[in-house]
């Protein structure tokens, strides 16, 4: 997709394209032509056939040549306005019919649709009471010369829409980047082309745009979706530290540290914790790099794998760095670590900004000169100023938190051999033969033993007074609470609890209970403090933003309630859910919601209250969102694709992924005259950029 990546002109120096526009086309993340180039359209309307009026059913779709019949007016007599009514019929070589056009709000069209004029008709009729009829339409003049209107004979792009745009206006601005633009560099082989009949790059944008047949529309897709997983697969694969990796041979055996610290827990580990820990070992022994997703529902314990692997090259002199996407979830992994492998001897480093002058210069010495063992700390681990000694295990927590782009720069810049990545989200069997194509997964499957399932109730208005019974009856328990919120203030949309003034709210619901407010604005320290005396059982509950979304562990917290449960996606509610049912106490999960919900946002719910797997979780996800719809968010993670489905294209991933693979394995540095083309394509694109990824 590179070349078309790369018309970087600034889409306000189009006709057509003012302030408003502008604004509009930001809010879908365009600016530039290409933005607009590879803007996917929603659907496509057919417009290339005659749908004659004499053949329509009811919910078909008219398209067609007609002539008005008559004009007369319905509906009610009391006073109010009463609706024009337009009968036209069929004017088409091919049909009969008649049907009537109810113009609800549109009277005026009395003064534009003339009786016997011939006009092209497009909309979905229905059928009442053997009167064929149609509310929604767009009647276009018929002209003198007999051609078609522009909307008309055509397959038509219906492009997303924001603001003040329309679709003629994204359809006129890009029909003119597409004739400034004499020709497209071709992006694939031409035996790639041949083999699996794809059109030139070219050809396929133009086609996607504009297609004269439903076939080409779909030749081009499938040629676009190839070439833009293809490029995909390759630079993951051609990665350094993504080479695949043999079966490690050789049964690799714990070290003398590791058992010393597994002897120290009050529990035993779960089968899926020693396998997993298995398979880390064996990635460590071998001479080749370690890349491995260690994937385990919330709470399943992976962090506790991670420390214990850690000792496995500790024993080794090496140095290990663990990264977490936030600075209070770094801190608390600190804490853990810092509890479990003290006293083994283990030297640990907390690093973060707040670290500073002097003492932050001795720690970053410490570092260079291997004097600490383990490194804890943010993205900012791999900042220029952090050298270390001999760093060779690199442990990266909820990496989903960090999108797929700044993952593989992190690697770049680390170049260390063994890679460890957590998530609580599970790749589903697209992505990971995708981007993650060379990662080898370990699972945890089971949770520790003694674990309950969290309950989940849905909760309405109506039902609310009930969920605060239910919360405090658990403080009677002594056990603690979270109630989150989507916002931080109120900014005058009167649904929304914004957490101030629940927080207010509840502490004359719960009088005796000690609280907290805690959201992401609120300065580090605080934050720390707070989690602090909550973790100490000094607070029964907290009110928050989603700043408790990843990760923080607080097994005595068996309540966790969503306000607004509607507006968060499915990953996030999975992930808050996750912060309760963290012991053998029983736990619950409120999803609280409003009135007006989507279908997306009840299907959400729907989820959420019949399983607690977030595997299933995953997929229902992805489902629900749809091909199309998976934006690169912080939130899901997943990488933007813009023409291929993960719901949709196993196959062709499973073709693009063997076709990289082949070329790889026959010229792994691309050399050969024959690829030249795909380094060339490789080579325009553009460098990863980081970013910040606090929550
Ligand atoms: P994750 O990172 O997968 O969400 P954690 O590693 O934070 O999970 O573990 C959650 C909690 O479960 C921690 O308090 C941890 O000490 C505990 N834990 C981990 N493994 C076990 C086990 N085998 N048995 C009992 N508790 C465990
Ligand atoms: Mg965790």
């Amino acid at each position: 997709m590179e070349y078309l990546r790369n018309q970087n002109q600034d889409i306000s120096t189009l006709s057509g394209v003012g302030v408003a526009a502008k604004a509009s086309y930001a809010e879908l993340g365009i600016t530039t032509y290409s933005d607009l180039l590879l803007l996917s359209p929603r659907s496509w309307e057919d417009r290339s056939q005659v749908r004659p009026l004499g053949k329509l059913g009811d919910g078909q779709v008219a398209n067609t040549l007609v002539e008005v019949l008559s004009h007369s007016y319905f509906g009610l007599k009391t006073g109010k306005k009463r609706t024009l009514k337009i009968i036209v019929r069929d004017a088409s070589q091919q049909g009969d019919g008649r049907l009537s056009l109810l113009c609800f709000g549109r009277n005026f069209l009395e003064k534009t649709i003339r009786i016997g004029k011939l006009y092209y008709l497009y909309g979905s009729v229905s059928l009442h009471r053997g009167e064929l009829q149609c509310s929604q339409f767009e009647l276009y003049p018929a002209t003198e010369d007999g051609d078609f209107p522009k909307q008309f004979g055509k397959i038509l792009p219906i492009y997303p829409l924001r603001g003040s745009l329309s679709q003629r206006l994204i359809r006129t601005n890009i029909q003119a980047i597409l004739s400034q633009v004499s020709q497209f560099s071709d992006e694939l082989t031409a035996d790639l082309k041949q083999r699996y009949d794809l059109l030139d790059t070219d050809q396929a944008i133009r086609f996607y745009h504009n297609p004269p047949t439903l076939e080409a529309l779909e030749q081009a897709r499938k040629t676009l979706a190839f070439t833009e997983l293809f490029y995909l697969q390759l630079v993951a694969r051609r990665h350094k530290g993504l080479e695949q990796r043999s079966k490690a041979t050789g049964a690799s055996i714990p070290s003398r540290l590791e058992l010393a610290c597994i002897e120290t827990l009050p529990f035993s580990l779960t089968r899926d914790q020693l396998s997993s820990l298995k398979e880390i070992r064996q990635d460590l022994d071998s001479d080749l790099p370690m890349n491995r997703l260690l994937q385990g529902d919330v709470g399943s314990g992976k962090t506790l794998v991670a420390w214990i692997s850690a000792l496995h090259v500790l024993g080794k002199g090496a140095q290990v760095a663990f990264m977490a996407p936030t600075e209070l979830l770094a801190r608390q992994h600190a804490e853990s670590g810092f509890q479990l492998l003290a006293k083994l001897g283990i030297r640990l480093a907390f690093l973060t900004g707040s670290v500073k002058n002097k003492e932050r210069k001795l720690l970053l010495q410490a570092i260079a000169e291997g004097e600490v063992d383990i490194v804890i700390g943010t993205h900012a681990l791999f900042s220029k100023e952090v050298v270390f000694h001999n760093l060779s295990y690199v442990i990266i927590d909820e990496q989903h938190r960090f999108g797929v782009e700044q993952r593989l720069a992190l690697l770049e810049k680390a170049r260390v051999p063994d890679l460890l990545l957590m998530t609580a989200t599970p790749i589903p069997r697209t992505l990971s033969l995708t981007v993650f194509g060379n990662l080898n997964i370990s699972t945890l499957h089971t949770m520790p033993q003694g674990r309950k399932s969290v309950i989940t109730h849905l909760v309405n208005e109506q039902s609310r007074k009930r969920m605060y019974q239910a919360v405090g009856v658990e403080f009677t328990r002594g056990h603690q609470a979270y109630f989150v919120y989507p916002r931080i203030d109120d900014s005058g949309e009167s649904d929304l609890r914004d957490v101030e003034s629940m927080y207010e709210f509840l502490k004359s619901e719960y009088p005796s209970v000690s609280s907290a407010l805690i959201h992401s604005k609120l300065e580090e320290e605080k934050k720390v403090s707070i989690l602090k005396d909550y973790q100490e059982g000094k607070l029964g509950y907290l009110v928050s933003t989603s700043v408790v979304e990843v990760g923080i562990d607080i097994p005595n917290a068996t309540c966790m309630v969503i306000e607004h449960a509607e507006r968060f996606g499915l990953s996030a509610l999975h992930q808050l859910r996750g912060r309760v049912g963290r012991s053998h106490l029983q736990s619950y999960c409120f999803l609280v919601f409003g009135n007006e919900l989507t279908e997306e946002a009840k299907q959400r719910l729907k989820v959420m209250k019949e399983s607690t797997d977030g595997f299933y979780i995953a997929e229902q996800d992805l489902l629900i969102r749809g091909p199309g719809e998976l934006t690169g968010t912080r939130q899901s993670g997943y990488l933007k694709l813009i023409f291929a489905s993960l719901t949709e294209d196993l196959h062709l991933i499973e073709l693009v992924r063997t076709e990289a693979d082949r070329i790889l394995a026959s010229d792994p540095g691309l050399v050969k005259a024959e690829h030249q083309m795909i380094r060339s394509v490789l080579s325009a694109a553009p460098p990863f950029e980081e970013e910040s990824c606090d929550a």
